[in-house]
């Protein structure tokens, strides 16, 4: 999520979501969008590997194991999203590296040519984004790429996140950018972006903005937040005094590389896992009792001290939807 309350440093990542934002949808648009049937944004995670080692990221604490979502798994996500109403939003990441599987870009390009989602984003480090991958990148039509690069001097960069790379991402990114204009394309957007956290050099975060304002699209400087306190950094990210119902699981479904499904990128232990998909569906899972259930704790403050719901706040920023979600009572009924 991280996001701050410096407006200046967000954009919106699509109309129907909150400023700054890659997890909430607004108030309005959820009114609208939520459905007992089916999600309305899907985050695919192409791999749960990855080349870079942030501090901040849980990832290897998770114990998960390392996999790449099967190609003909992905093209049964396929099959069953053109049953469905269009997405609002598809994210092809969650935990790991997207650009390390093979056919990233096959799995954007037959999102594009299916016309399931309104958009396709994905997040990345960039450090394997290649001259060739760009260009393929660009081709497949992805509309948005945030470009995680979080730092502007080489030491923070090979300090925090465990590789001395800046220079290479950055030339990645430019080259992005390069290719995109060099074939007339107006996408991907390219926002690049720094979380605010507190091993920052003084005037790094200008730094940042110096060096890439008039070159990316945006320049975004997100707050840093915890993983349910799984790292040990101070959360810069909004908070809220009063606990209310998380509305992810109301709109958004995870699916992880190896099948498993869960509400949120923010369920970094795959916690609230409500399936797999290797042997169930899509709408399947949407509508399974663990589901309901996890959406009933939500509603009914059940929510377990220490779990991963417990102490995350990527439920603050669409405000309290209590009321609304209490009228979905098929969703989160026994
Ligand atoms: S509160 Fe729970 S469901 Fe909501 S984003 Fe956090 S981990 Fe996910």
């Amino acid at each position: 999520m991280g996001l701050i309350e410096d407006d200046a440093y967000q954009v919106t990542l699509h109309e129907k979501y909150v400023k700054g934002s890659l997890t909430n949808l607004t108030p309005e648009a959820l009114r609208q969008a939520v459905s007992p049937d089916f999600p309305k944004v899907l985050n695919i995670e192409p791999t749960s590997a990855c080349n870079l080692k942030c501090r901040w990221c849980p990832r290897e604490k998770s114990g998960r194991a390392d996999a790449f979502f099967p190609w003909e798994l992905y093209e049964r996500v396929i099959a069953e999203l053109r049953e469905q109403e269009r997405l609002i939003m598809i994210n092809f990441h969650k935990d790991g590296e997207p650009l390390l599987h093979d056919r990233l870009v096959d799995m954007v390009a037959l999102a594009k040519k299916w016309n399931v989602s309104e958009l396709t984003h994905l997040n990345t480090n960039a450090l394997r984004l290649t001259p060739d991958l760009s260009s393929a990148l660009v081709d497949s039509g992805l509309d948005d790429i945030t470009v995680s690069i979080d730092a502007s001097h080489p030491e923070t960069f090979a300090k925090f996140k465990g590789a001395d790379a800046l220079e290479r991402v950055e030339r990645n990114v430019l080259n992005l950018l390069e290719r995109r204009a060099a074939k007339n394309a107006l996408n991907p957007y390219v926002r690049v972006k720094i979380i605010k956290f507190d091993g920052l050099r003084d005037g790094e975060v200008d730094d940042f903005l110096a060096k890439w304002t008039g070159k990316a699209d945006f320049v975004q400087v997100a707050g840093m937040h915890t993983w349910s306190k799984s790292v040990q950094f101070h959360s810069t990210s909004l908070e809220s005094r009063r606990r209310y119902p998380c509305p992810i699981p109301w709109h958004s479904l995870v699916v992880c590389a190896n099948g498993d499904v869960t509400s949120c990128t923010g369920d970094w232990k795959v916690e609230n896992n409500y399936g797999s998909l290797i042997t169930d569906t899509l709408a399947g899972l949407w509508r399974s009792r663990k589901a309901r259930e996890h959406r009933r704790r939500h509603l009914e403050g059940g929510i377990v001290p220490g779990s991963v719901c417990h102490d995350c706040s990527f439920w603050v920023p669409s405000g309290d939807m209590t009321d609304f979600l209490t009228t979905k009572r098929d969703m989160y009924a026994e």
